[in-house]
């Protein structure tokens, strides 16, 4: 079967594959170490440790509890494109991302090449 949005190369075993990277992803994120750690913050704390460190380990738990939230966006954005026939592309200059790298980040949007050319324009204009 061949649809008109299929634009990646990948076949059907490949796509299988990061689907099933993505899926794990996502569940070890819902289950795993990132979870225990804030729970560990948020367990009571002895006397001996001062406000201030408390402070900031409530911002890590936050920031934590952020980047979690907008990766577990991102599987999910990832996993729509996997459905989609769009999986693997890159959104700023429609190249392949390139398996080697989806390997590493299957929620990755942007060839490494357009990632760079994003991270520097952010050095430049901090938000
Ligand atoms: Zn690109």
């Amino acid at each position: 079967m061949h649809s008109a949005l299929q634009v990646t190369t990948m076949d059907e075993t490949t796509i299988t594959f990061f689907r099933d990277l993505l899926l794990k992803k996502k569940q070890g994120l819902q289950n795993g170490s990132l979870q225990e750690g804030i729970q560990v913050v948020k367990e009571d704390l002895p006397d001996t440790v001062d406000r201030s460190a408390l402070e900031s380990d409530r911002n890590f738990v936050l920031r934590l509890k952020d980047r979690e939230r907008k990766l577990l966006k991102k599987i999910d954005e990832a996993l729509e494109r996997i459905e989609s026939g769009e999986f693997g592309t890159c959104d700023a200059c429609g190249e392949e991302i390139g398996v080697e790298r989806l390997k590493v980040r299957p929620e990755a949007t942007l060839c490494i090449a357009c990632k760079e050319e994003q991270e520097r324009r952010e050095k430049l204009q901090p938000s």
